[in-house]
């Protein structure tokens, strides 16, 4: 190992020995001042989480509004298209919402399965209509025609929310970080009350 670092070694002193004086050259060419004034260089095409999954979605809306039977164009898209577009992806949902007939209804930890649906929780959905309503109007859509800032879809929100957090047990306002933890609680009881 020693020796061949040895000769890696010679044979880079004698080239460099021999390279002459060419090689140096060019030191005197441009050189950027540091100064403040200019922006910084725009970043490579390495985009933030947001900024992909606004363009995930954003992709996601476009085809379904292509798959719409007539197709419907981003020009004619308003938000009834959107609560549409919302409703759909509800079959998508992972965030269990209590029917007012579950037991479980405004239990935010129910102690057993139930056949209630799976939708999409409030939150993701008002995450979602925000990039959405952002990449509307950077995809050249006018602020005035965002169907994404419709007052209609801003009331269907509200209306998810409150619904979610009854069914849920639940309250967005806060959400507490500690809660505390129920030990006694034994899942399998469930199952022998169903007899
Ligand atoms: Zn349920």
């Amino acid at each position: 190992m020693s020796s061949d670092h040895l000769i890696k070694r010679e044979i880079g002193e004698g080239s460099s020995r021999g390279g002459g004086s060419t090689s140096g050259g060019g030191v005197g060419g441009v050189l950027i001042p540091a100064s403040g004034s200019q922006p910084p260089p725009p970043a490579p095409p390495q985009l933030s989480r947001y900024e992909s999954q606004k363009r995930r979605d954003w992709n996601t809306f476009g085809q379904y509004l292509k798959n719409q039977r007539p197709p419907v164009a981003l020009s004619h898209c308003n938000y009834s298209h959107v609560l549409d577009f919302l409703r759909y992806l509800d079959q998508f949902g992972k965030t269990k919402v209590h029917l007012q007939g579950c037991v479980f209804y405004g239990h935010p930890d129910p102690a057993g399965p139930c056949t209630c649906p799976l939708r999409q929780a409030w939150g993701s959905l008002d995450a979602l209509i925000g990039r959405l309503r952002a990449a509307y109007e950077e995809n050249g859509g006018s602020p005035e025609m965002n169907p994404f800032a419709s007052g209609a879809i801003r009331v269907f929100l509200r209306e998810i929310r409150d619904s979610q957090a009854k069914a849920r047990g639940i309250p967005y306002k806060k959400k507490k970080k500690k809660r505390i933890v129920k030990t006694n609680e034994e899942t399998s009881n469930f199952r022998m009350q169903q007899s």
